[in-house]
């Protein structure tokens, strides 16, 4: 309510302001323009920091914006069973596999922008514009820093080796953030290698999958095993976050960015684009363009640790120090379509 409410006033000052500067050329024009302007946008993103900068882009545009969520899956069938009639204009996920799922399924329409082109490296975004990354984040390991040396976890492959046999903990197989690793060790290792990989993991798992990646780090902390895979914003939260007994974990734990083949740690994307049926697809352009923005990025970058998109958004404190990190040049547009193939291995190796 509280957000419908504020957009109502800024929808108000905005007829307001026109009101006050109008001159008989431009009448015709406002009548069109100060017409409600609306964007309905589908998130599989669950986040409060993500409520200011929805309320900001309304202020700043005077575009009213319908949320709904959902798990991707869900928001995808919803848009599907819709149709033609869809209300949605945008579509975010918080994974590149689910973004590619999405487009599998014909959600989005190609959307061209010289802005968004040039805020995002072409890595980080679909090839014909289908969907773009707004955020990183990287796929990487929480260690005990008492037990473990962080040149011990300078590769993925360590992760699978002996010297973390009953050591490691990891959450399940259906994990889209999982899926999208193993898709992209495929995707730089080869089928064989991977396979190897994951069968390394389930032989070196200290107990069955479970729990989300904030569980593993905390498993790390309890002493229950000795590295997790976890993604970095996860940590980064739990350190800098109002609970205490998550920060003295993080004492203890330690984050290390392994390298893929030598390149790189795996990095992920949460992103967007617009829907194929669109109704306000001009809107929903701008909409995504203000989330590329310095200074949306800079507010995701401090609000949910996630890592900017863009080279020239500042990091904040939180999270500065990480900013040196080597991440993987490998597109994830190339990752993402193989969670399908990553799944059979991880299945076939008995990774729950
Ligand atoms: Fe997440």
């Amino acid at each position: 309510m509280a957000l419908f409410r504020s957009v109502s006033f800024a929808v108000a000052a905005l007829a307001l302001a026109w009101g006050c500067s109008r001159t008989e050329a431009a009448d015709e024009q406002d009548a069109t323009a100060v017409k409600p302007s609306e964007l309905n946008l589908y998130t599989a993103r669950h986040y409060d920091s993500d409520l200011a900068l929805y309320e900001q882009f309304t202020q700043e545009t005077g575009i009213v914006i319908n949320r709904i969520e959902g798990s991707a899956d869900q928001l995808v069938a919803r848009i599907r069973a819709e149709g033609a009639g869809s209300p949605a204009d945008v579509f975010i996920a918080a994974d590149a596999g689910a973004l590619r799922r999405a487009q599998d399924a014909g959600v989005f329409q190609p959307v061209s922008s010289a802005e968004l082109e040039a805020r995002i490296p072409s890595a980080l975004r679909e090839p014909s514009g289908l969907w773009f990354g707004l955020t990183r984040r990287a796929r990487i390991v929480a260690y005990d820093s008492s037990k473990v040396r962080p040149e011990e976890i300078d590769d993925y492959a360590d992760l699978a080796s002996s010297r973390f046999a009953g050591k490691l903990c990891v959450r399940s197989s259906d994990s889209v953030y999982n899926l999208s690793l193993v898709g992209a060790l495929i995707e730089a290792l080869g089928t064989e290698e991977a396979r190897a990989w994951t069968r390394g993991v389930v032989a070196n798992m200290a107990r069955p999958p479970q729990g989300g990646d904030r569980d593993q780090i905390r498993a790390v902390g309890a002493g229950e095993c000795e590295v997790a895979l976890t993604n970095s914003y996860y940590y980064l939260r739990m350190r800098t976050g109002e609970d205490e007994a998550d920060r003295e974990v993080t004492e203890k734990v330690a984050l290390a960015f392994p390298s893929l083949g030598g390149q790189g740690a795996h990095v992920n994307i949460s992103g967007g684009g617009v829907v194929a049926t669109a109704p306000n697809r001009e809107n929903a352009v701008r909409f995504l363009e203000f989330l590329a923005s310095q200074n949306a990025q800079a507010h995701t970058a401090s609000f949910n640790s996630e890592f900017p998109v863009s080279d020239d958004t500042p990091w904040p404190e939180g999270i500065a120090p990480y900013r040196s990190f080597v991440a993987h040049p490998m597109p994830v547009h190339t990752f993402a379509g193989r969670q399908s193939e990553a799944l059979t291995l991880m299945t076939e190796a008995g990774w729950k």
